[in-house]
């Protein structure tokens, strides 16, 4: 089904700068240059912008360096009084900062607003963080001896991010670091700079109402040129970089060969496995939305169901019939659940997947086209897709960055969690299951090799309190929750001798 309500160009662009006003960004004065914003809803130009030259990468890299000796020493809580602003800005403004999401990556009104509530979250544990940065104290094989560790803001964090979570991955980096006490520089993707604008517009304002040096935050906009000056630069504390295993795998050995330190959170190739003991109706739902939500372009986007043999042809059957409803067309429009993709590449990469999951024996089941053409010849529309495969083969290994859902079949657990684990990726995954043993074992030391492994709700739309990352070529990185501020920090260990002896560790005597 398609809701045929593709808006111009003047639309798309004049509700853009409507927007930015008030998020208070002006593009009246600015320099143009070739960062595009291109509108995946009708694939037009809403602005053009100047890329960041090397000169001024330099100069950020010397302000953020200055502004760190600065920011590292104002206590820990009252960093966190700037990311309270923060998060109360963004409240303010979360209805205007999700439209422009929707304008320049094209997702659903309630996925864009899902994606500033994330940031609001994230502000809200970074708050609470700043006065949780604990060290632990063990206790010294010394009589009178503390042995501790304190924790320590690191440097410049250089946050490089993806055009799929164009606001919410910088927060989750951004809140974390400065209530760490580390400045941050951002290099957004090239895809999306006007909402990488916004979000900068709003923190330069809790920055200016909270009295904090103004060098702690720098964006700066282009490619990847921008981003391999970050990746270099000793400078560069931590590089904390979202994206494609392709890009994790060019700056990973770049910033190991300086010793600098790097947080990879990279493609995932996401897998439900759905048990005889499975809830149907809950299954279904899960496994729409992660599959077809975002119109596939989440890293946790659901790509592999592997059913039981005894169950899959009703599964897919029910799943097919679900796609067969969903209202796919522009996300500005009420009742849209599939947006576009985001570039004409992109469509490209999800023909090639299915051409090739096709002369590996692959069957379509339901989608496969591109729609609405006519009304957006420059926007790529297309139909989630269920491709069912005799076996997983190297197409399936790939992660394709579109709703194309791979099936699979099983009869035993242990062979349902050998194809969840043959991939390269381990991001996240899901089984679906009333029986207690199996959803165990699937989170046991034997199951899932994932970062993410989740009982009876799909692959997607994680919550900010826990960690958030994988495995294997996804990188190993974690961001957001939990204890992952500790990779936004150094820690020291520090040994305190209160006695008026020298006793040596491990019995050592050196008199
Ligand atoms: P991409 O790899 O094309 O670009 C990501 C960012 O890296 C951009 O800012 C880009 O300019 C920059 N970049 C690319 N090559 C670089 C290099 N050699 N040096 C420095 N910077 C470089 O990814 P994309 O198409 O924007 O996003 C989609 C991908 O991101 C998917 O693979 C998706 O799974 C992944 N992703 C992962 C997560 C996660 O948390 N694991 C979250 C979102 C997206």
């Amino acid at each position: 089904m398609s809701a045929d309500t593709t808006p111009t160009t003047d639309q798309l662009a004049g509700r853009a700068t409507t927007v930015l006003a008030r998020l208070g960004v002006d593009l009246d004065g600015a320099e143009r240059g070739n960062v595009i914003s291109r509108s995946p809803i009708n694939g037009e130009t809403l602005a053009q912008l100047a890329a960041t030259t090397a000169g001024d990468v330099d100069t950020a890299l010397t302000t953020a360096s200055e502004a760190f000796l600065l920011w590292r020493s104002v206590p820990a809580p009252r960093r966190g009084d700037l990311v309270r602003r923060l998060g109360e800005l963004l409240t303010e403004h979360k209805t205007d900062l999700a439209t422009l999401v929707t304008l320049e990556a094209g997702k659903i009104e309630s996925e864009a607003l899902g994606e500033v509530q994330e940031m609001i979250d994230i502000c809200d544990f970074a708050v609470g963080l700043s006065r949780q940065l604990y060290g632990r104290t063990m206790p010294s094989e010394r009589p009178l001896h503390r042995l501790s560790e304190t924790w320590h803001p690191l440097g410049v964090v250089g946050v490089i991010t993806a055009f799929n979570f164009p606001v919410a991955v910088w927060a989750w980096n951004t809140a974390v670091a400065l209530v760490a006490g580390d400045t941050v520089v951002w290099k957004p993707s090239e895809i999306t700079p006007l909402t990488a604008l916004a979000c900068t517009a709003l923190l330069d304002r809790a920055i200016r109402d909270s009295n904090a040096p103004s060098a702690i935050h720098t964006l700066l906009q282009g490619a990847r040129d921008v981003g391999e000056r970050l990746v270099d630069d000793p400078r560069v504390a931590l590089v904390s970089a979202t994206g494609s295993v392709r890009m994790g795998r060019a700056i990973g050995p770049r910033v190991a060969a300086r010793f600098g330190r790097s947080l990879l959170e990279l493609g995932g190739n996401n897998a439900v496995i759905v048990s005889e003991a499975a809830d149907l109706d809950l299954a279904v739902r899960g496994i729409v939305f992660s599959a077809a939500g975002t119109a596939g372009q989440r890293c946790t986007s659901l790509r592999r169901l592997i059913v039981h043999r005894s169950i899959a042809e009703e599964l897919v059957a029910r799943i097919a019939d679900a796609y067969r409803q969903l209202p796919i067309g522009s996300p500005l429009a009420a009742g849209t659940l599939v947006g576009p993709l985001v570039h004409e590449a992109a469509f490209r990469a999800f023909e090639e997947a299915l051409e090739k999951a096709q002369s590996d024996g692959g069957k379509i089941v339901v989608g496969g086209n591109r729609v609405l053409a006519e009304s957006a010849p420059q926007a790529y529309y297309v139909e989630p897709t269920i491709v069912t495969m005799p076996q997983q083969t190297s197409v399936v290994h790939d992660e394709t960055f579109a709703p194309i859902l791979y099936v699979l079949t099983y009869d035993t657990l242990d062979d349902a969690i050998e194809l969840n684990n043959a991939v390269p990726q381990g991001l996240s995954s899901a089984i679906f299951t009333t029986d207690q043993r199996e959803a165990e074992l699937f989170m046991s030391a034997a199951g899932s090799d994932c970062g993410i492994a989740n009982v009876n709700i799909g692959t997607s739309g994680a919550e900010i309190g826990g960690a958030f990352g994988g495995e294997k070529e996804t990188g190993g990185g974690r961001e957001s929750g939990s204890d992952s501020w500790k990779g936004y920090m150094r820690r020291a260990t520090n040994t305190v001798n209160y006695s008026s002896e020298l006793p040596l560790a491990q019995g050592v005597n050196f008199s």
